[in-house]
């Protein structure tokens, strides 16, 4: 019965447009399993896990991409982080009340969304925009007619199907190579898209979302990537925040508890550091800087 996340590309022949088209039920169901989250922030972060699951597919080498909602209102932060092998993990952070008819300006009241790409070689890139929209996607719309970049739009839809978590949604870009005369075909295209609804995101093959919305079109249907809940965190990566606390700090922490407990915001994996495993590091450490 539940198939398999996936995220389809796809391009018309005759338009100089290219589509995306993805499903992350599972991958959104295991990111809220591991919190308890008001309906509102996880419709919310559904919302996300879309629309970086969909920027993710763009990214043409080997990268790594965080979408980062910030504000002043109750919702803190909202991050969803991924990679170009379309493995997601995201986290909310939440000081104050949401009610499920909270608008995203309710959520995060003045804010504003981080995108940050960084690749394993090259320089990192960071992109800000204010967060006016009513939703993710409009926000990511005005994100891309900000930064000049190559015109996109996003159709994103995030809810529940048979009471478990769903969400989904089409990117539709123009080529580098389309002329001024496609923009009139772009349009209509993003017409055509617009009257996705997210039951049938949630539910359809992809053949058939493409057919309900494009049958007039000449669309070819690319292999599929699977999309997954992954979180990257390891005990490695945790030693180097162990190693910025000070030796105060971990000896108050030492003394208190006998050991020093890390957990992942993420996944909420538990990584245990007692005194000789600290000892060990910081040992290791003088030697590398000596
Ligand atoms: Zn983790």
């Amino acid at each position: 019965m539940s198939k398999h996340d996936q995220l389809h590309r796809f391009l018309f022949q005759d338009d100089a447009v290219r589509g995306e088209l993805v499903s992350v039920n599972e991958t959104y169901k295991k990111i809220l399993d591991q919190h308890d989250y008001p309906s509102a922030v996880n419709l919310l972060l559904g919302e996300l896990l879309v629309a970086t699951s969909l920027l993710t597919a763009t990214l043409k080498f080997e990268d790594d991409i965080t979408i980062q909602i910030q504000g002043d209102g109750p919702v803190k932060m909202l991050v969803i982080n991924g990679n170009n092998h379309q493995q997601m993990r995201g986290v909310a952070r939440i000081e104050g009340s949401v009610t499920a008819q909270s608008s995203l300006k309710q959520m995060v009241g003045q804010g504003y969304m981080v995108i940050t790409i960084t690749p394993t070689n090259g320089e990192r890139y960071q992109g800000v925009v204010a967060l006016e929209g009513n939703t993710i996607a409009e926000c990511l719309d005005d994100y891309f007619k900000q930064s000049e970049q190559l015109q996109t739009r996003l159709f994103i839809h995030s809810g529940e199907i048979n009471g478990e978590p769903a969400a989904g949604g089409i990117l539709l870009q123009v080529l580098p190579s389309a002329g001024i005369e496609s923009q009139h075909q772009f349009d209509h295209l993003v017409q055509l898209t617009a009257t996705i609804k997210g039951e049938e995101l949630f539910t359809l093959e992809p053949k058939e979302i493409l057919h309900r919305l494009y049958h007039e079109e000449d669309v070819t249907l690319y292999d599929p990537q699977l999309v997954a809940f992954h979180c990257s965190c390891s005990k490695k990566r945790c030693e180097n925040i162990l190693l910025s606390l000070s030796d105060e700090d971990i000896e108050h922490i030492l003394h208190e508890r006998g050991e020093i407990d890390i957990e992942c915001e993420f996944c909420r994996a538990v990584y245990l550091f007692n005194k000789q495993d600290i000892e060990e590091l910081k040992r290791i450490k003088k030697q590398q800087i000596h």
